[in-house]
């Protein structure tokens, strides 16, 4: 059964996530090393700044870009989701279902889960070999490559200018 309850924001959430290792001048770079450093992301990010959190955070993020490379199966995510809980309340209308995760790390899964419901194929990497960042494509044609045109999208179009007029 596909069960989608996460939000924009949810998709929000688990790209920030997955965009903490960019290549900055040209130097893999972790945005979350360690627990003091990661703090600030993660008070901004609604979450506590406990080692657990950070710990689980940080697993799942290599577990998810793995398996958006398709470098891994979706199984690699069961350890994040326990204790996941969709607890339904009755409204006068009907059932009204609340999503009950105790982590960044769930609700990243459970976000990268809807995207896979809703827009499957739309979370992708930059099409950039160089770059480590990913997208989510929101475009209606579904044929953004790049995780910013301004960045990527234009670097990539002046090497593809400078090799044709070279070669
Ligand atoms: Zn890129």
């Amino acid at each position: 059964m596909d069960v989608c309850v996460t939000t924009v924001e949810d998709d929000a959430f688990l790209l920030d996530l997955l965009n903490t290792t960019p290549v900055i001048d040209g130097v893999p770079t972790d945005l979350l090393p360690d627990r003091a450093t990661a703090a600030e992301w993660m008070s901004a990010h609604g979450l506590t700044t406990s080692t657990k959190e950070w710990s689980a955070l940080v697993e799942a993020r290599s577990a998810l870009q793995a398996v958006v490379r398709g470098e891994e199966t979706a199984q690699v995510l069961q350890p994040f989701v326990a204790g996941v809980r969709l607890t339904p309340s009755v409204t006068p209308d009907g059932l009204d279902w609340t999503l009950e995760h105790t982590s960044g790390a769930a609700r990243a899964v459970l976000a990268w889960d809807g995207l896979r419901i809703h827009s499957p194929g739309r979370l992708r990497p930059c099409a950039n070999t160089e770059c480590q960042l990913f997208l989510i494509d929101r475009s209606k044609p579904n044929t953004a490559r790049w995780c910013s045109m301004s960045l990527c999208g234009n670097r990539m179009k002046v090497r593809r200018h400078y090799r044709r007029s070279r070669g």
